[in-house]
């Protein structure tokens, strides 16, 4: 089958409504959004464009399936889980294709993707049948003290276009474990993996009004009314800082539980002693996963003065060797951006950097022709610029260099955000010592990537509270409730 009738059939097939009540139907108004190929700008599909009436008839079917969902047993949700981990690893390359077409990362990065975002519904299968709680004697042994937990309550998801299948799994497979019923709404650009997921935890089995999903080009307007919704007692929002703090003030007259994943602008550190094969590797990973757009890239890499011309030769060569190109041809590794919007961004920023005297060594410019391709580019001599403050989101690299650990300290924590950072040496005391020092939620040690469903992910300061992942991530979805017992 060729590769563009294989691409046909998939869309074809991908559910392309609003799912509600166990129910895909249209928007009432009839509204549909076009999902777009960043690689040639081609409208791939149409999906049914959900408004504040559908947002809040979807609260509906998850607030009326939630008290019978809290009853359901941890073992039947394991299994649900458990069983949609099962159809994704075997529906991997259809998926990877979906997110590949829709979102335009390599073939290869949306498997790692896949296989990344099903670890949640796994890690969270095995979650489920251990939520424990406690038993104690009150310290003056009058009474007994019984603590348990409860499912937080319908939630609101919101999740970005940049993983469109793993920052769905990773809050998804929790609410399942827990027994929270829930309302997805999934980015603009990138809403068709979501239906097709969702449309697969229907196929396992998940009962009717438990997930419900409404993509939508009205974002803050179609969510408004269901934050200040009594039922509604979760929102879990991954995506912008900017959009975060918004959505923190919305749904404050609602006292909502919040869980909030945001930007970032992560310091990777190459200290002296570092094995500079091994943090060449790391930063291309730390930097190129996802083109550059990720919450955790590497927006300003720290080289220690004495291996800083070493470092950056060999960085800029691999970036340099880097092939671009439409995420399904054979041999890409690096993809469009999401828009035009963004290629601005990025664009913008690098010739602004370098006309305030950075220096290119490879790359630098927008590809000419289809599609949003900015080329791998890496910058040296990058003094105080914007470039180094804003979160990037694109494949470009800007070095500065430090004189000592304090230095390198003190230049990596000179932001607002605080989410994922990295550090390349081989002097355990000194890897030590700069972890400690490092104010972030995440840190790679000699590695390029953070991301593991089995650990906590997150952020501090402006890069959000509450974590996805490990033991920490049910702990989101699930209240405290305490019973005082008389002996
Ligand atoms: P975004 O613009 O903040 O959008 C994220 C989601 O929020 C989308 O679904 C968007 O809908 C929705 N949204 C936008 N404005 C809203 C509003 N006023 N009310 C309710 N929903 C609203 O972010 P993005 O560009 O999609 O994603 C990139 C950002 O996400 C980066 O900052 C990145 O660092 C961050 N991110 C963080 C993590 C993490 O775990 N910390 C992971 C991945 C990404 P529309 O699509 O319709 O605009």
């Amino acid at each position: 089958m060729s590769s563009t009738v294989r691409e046909r059939e998939l869309l074809d097939n991908v559910p392309k409504k609003l799912l509600i009540g166990g129910v895909w139907r249209e928007a009432d108004s009839g509204a549909r959004l076009a999902v777009e190929d960043p690689a040639t700008g081609a409208v791939l599909a149409e999906v049914a464009d959900g408004g504040p009436k559908e947002m809040m008839a979807a609260l509906d079917a998850a607030a009326d399936a939630q008290r019978s969902w809290a009853k359901s047993s941890p073992r039947l949700r394991s299994d649900l889980l458990r069983a949609a981990y099962d159809e994704v690893v075997r529906r991997a390359d259809e998926f990877a294709l979906l997110i590949t077409l829709e979102m335009g990362k390599p073939l290869a990065e949306s498997l790692g993707e896949v296989r990344y975002g099903a670890e949640f519904l796994r890690w969270f299968s095995e979650e489920a049948v251990r939520m424990g709680g406690r038993w104690n004697r009150s310290p003056e042994g009058t009474t007994r003290l019984l603590t348990m937990k409860d499912p937080a309550g319908p939630t609101l998801m919101i999740t970005p276009w940049n993983f469109p299948l793993a920052m769905a799994t990773r809050k998804i497979a929790p609410a399942v474990a827990a027994g929270c019923t829930m309302v997805l709404k999934p980015a603009e650009q990138t809403p068709l993996t979501s239906l097709a997921f969702a449309e697969l935890m229907q196929s396992v089995g998940l009962p009717v009004g438990v997930l419900n999903v409404v993509p939508t080009t009205r974002a803050a307007e179609s969510t408004s009314a269901v934050l200040q919704d009594a039922r509604l007692r979760k929102l879990t929002f991954t995506g912008s800082t900017a959009v975060g703090k918004r959505l923190i003030e919305a749904s404050s007259s609602n006292v909502l539980r919040v869980s909030m994943e945001l930007g970032g602008n992560a310091p990777l550190i190459v200290c002296e002693d570092a094995d500079i094969d091994k943090a060449v590797a790391g930063a291309m990973l730390a930097k190129m996963r996802n083109i550059g757009q990720a919450c955790t890239a590497a927006n300003r890499i720290l080289v220690h003065e004495s291996v800083a011309d070493k470092f950056a030769g060999n960085f800029a060569a691999a970036m340099s060797a880097q092939q671009l190109g439409r995420g399904t041809e054979t041999g890409v590794q690096v993809g469009p951006l999401i828009d035009e919007r963004a290629r601005e961004k990025v664009s913008g920023l690098v010739s602004s950097a370098v006309a305030s005297g950075a220096r290119l060594l490879t790359g630098g410019s927008a590809r000419i022709g289809e599609g949003y391709f900015f080329e791998p580019t890496v910058l040296t001599d990058v003094g105080e610029h914007d470039i180094t403050r804003e979160e990037l989101f694109g494949p470009v690299a800007p070095i500065t260099t430090f004189c000592s650990d304090d230095d390198a300290i003190s230049k990596a924590n000179a932001t607002e955000y605080g989410l994922a950072s990295y550090v390349f040496t081989e002097n355990i005391s000194r890897a030590l010592r700069v972890v400690e020092e490092l104010e972030f939620g995440m840190v790679g040690l000699n590695q390029g990537v953070v991301s593991n469903a089995a650990a906590p992910f997150g952020g501090v300061k402006h890069s959000g509270f509450g974590r996805e992942g490990g033991a920490e991530g049910i702990e989101e979805y699930l209240s405290t409730k305490y019973v005082g017992i008389a002996p």
